[in-house]
């Protein structure tokens, strides 16, 4: 046996230990750079320095040296993602932080609603939706799923969540009066790679259900905004002469959602 490969678990148990070294004796947070020092060496992080008027182990009051090598070991090494409590288990270095960060399936999301201050987690979420904005109509038989006095000359949004296979799902209609186009699409809250699991199927119909339009793609992935989205044309979108066709005298517009759980070849729909 070679001794003297290191297997993965050591590499991974050294490279925490190394991390321990640049913990923060105050906060106890992982310093990253820039990292600081009192003049006899005692490490300082950068947010707690301001708050110091001397080092906590020696009374020294000139806290202001930079400690290079603490900040170069600091872009060496792996590190824990800032969303570790939440349940992510990902370690990374910290250049790449960012980028993880915005991808992360355990990061904090803002409300659908975007006059609401709420922050939380995927799991929080639909939790949130439901309790103080009333979504989630997926959830229960809604046969006639329409939008009434459906006025193709002004714009109109809505957002929802969909409650499905335990999952989150949420749910994106905008009538753009500008660009004479519909847009629906369907995104799943969680990891990237998990939307590709699950697939939505979008119609529009006319009154008499004699005709209809219809799209079906993978759910979008929750890192991509809706309006990019709709940009990208990824989503259903259709012309305001096709949806004239549908519409019925009185302007309703009937509507009707599928959604698949492809793993599972589980399947919802709005006329269940
Ligand atoms: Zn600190
Ligand atoms: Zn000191
Ligand atoms: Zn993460
Ligand atoms: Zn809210």
């Amino acid at each position: 046996m070679d001794q003297s490969k290191i297997s993965t678990e050591n590499l991974e148990s050294f490279n925490d230990t190394l991390l321990t070294l640049l913990e923060c004796p105050i906060c106890t947070e992982f310093m990253s750079p820039p990292i600081f020092q009192c003049k006899n060496g005692h490490k300082l992080c950068a947010e707690c320095k301001p708050l110091l008027t001397e080092c906590p182990s020696c009374k020294e009051k000139n806290l202001d040296s930079r400690n290079f090598v603490a900040e170069e070991l600091a872009e060496k090494l792996m590190y824990p993602c800032v969303n570790v409590d939440a349940g992510c288990q990902i370690k990374i270095q910290l250049n790449s932080m960012a980028k993880h960060s915005a991808v992360c399936p355990h990061r904090l999301h803002n409300c659908l609603e975007s006059s609401c201050k709420w922050q939380g987690r995927t799991q929080e979420m639909l939790e949130h939706l439901k309790g103080t904005h009333n979504m989630a109509w997926m959830t229960a038989a809604n046969p006639h799923l329409y939008y009434d006095n459906f006025d193709l000359s002004t714009d109109f949004e809505e957002h929802d969540a969909i409650d499905a296979f335990e999952e989150l799902f949420l749910f994106h209609f905008k009538r753009d009066a500008t660009k004479r186009r519909l847009f629906v699409a369907v995104q799943y809250v969680g990891s990237e790679e998990a939307a590709m699991n699950y697939r939505y199927q979008v119609f529009i119909l006319s009154a008499d259900g004699a005709k209809w339009v219809d799209f079906v793609s993978s759910t979008h992935k929750d890192t991509v905004s809706f309006e990019e989205i709709m940009n990208s044309k990824k989503c259903l979108c259709v012309d305001f002469e096709v949806i004239e066709d549908l519409l019925d005298t009185d302007l309703n517009l009937k509507f009707k959602i599928n959604l698949s759980d492809l793993k599972n070849s589980a399947i919802i729909n709005t006329d269940m």
